[in-house]
């Protein structure tokens, strides 16, 4: 396959970069907690990056404009994951729509604001990675929790 050896803060400071803008038209400061002695993770890099892009851009989406809003991304590992954290402090999403939100084109945007696709290409993107992805909200906000394995042994 196309896997390498991914340095999975690089990819996120790629993603930062490509959503500067938005990030700075919504004030929104950036918080990184990264684990410095983080292992590379064996992944398409590309598809790597769209996740860390998919979950950004609804993040920012969820956040108010006004100089409050806070973007936290967190790395951490154990003996055979790597683990990435992405938490707003926006309203967090209500629970009647939890399980629908990876499906595809579901969206709660208003029409030509958003696809409905982005949380469905990143289940699909991370099960073919052999990883999970865990969610946590509430109304003080919202984490996606993105587990990867180290060493994809089946490729
Ligand atoms: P889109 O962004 O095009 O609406 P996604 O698949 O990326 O499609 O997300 C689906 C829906 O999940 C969003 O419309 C929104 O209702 C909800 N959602 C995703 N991430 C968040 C978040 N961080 N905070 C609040 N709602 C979210
Ligand atoms: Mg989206």
């Amino acid at each position: 396959t196309d896997k390498q050896a991914v340095d999975i803060h690089a990819g996120l400071e790629n993603t930062l970069i490509i959503m500067e803008y938005k990030l700075r038209k919504s004030k929104i400061e950036v918080i990184r907690e990264f684990d410095q002695g983080l292992p590379r993770v064996m992944a398409v890099v590309g598809e790597m990056n769209q996740v860390w892009t998919n979950i950004i851009d609804n993040a920012i989406d969820a956040m108010e404009t006004n100089g409050t809003g806070k973007l936290t991304i967190k790395t951490g590992k154990d003996a055979r994951n790597v683990y990435v954290q992405i938490s707003d402090n926006g309203p967090g999403i209500p629970e009647d729509i939890q399980t629908r939100i990876y499906d595809p084109f579901f969206t709660t945007k208003e029409v030509g604001k958003g696809t409905g696709l982005g949380l469905d290409v990143v289940m699909r993107i991370v099960t073919q990675h052999r990883g999970a992805i865990k969610l946590k909200t509430s109304d003080q906000g919202t984490t996606f929790f993105i587990c990867l394995p180290v060493q994809d042994n089946l490729n």
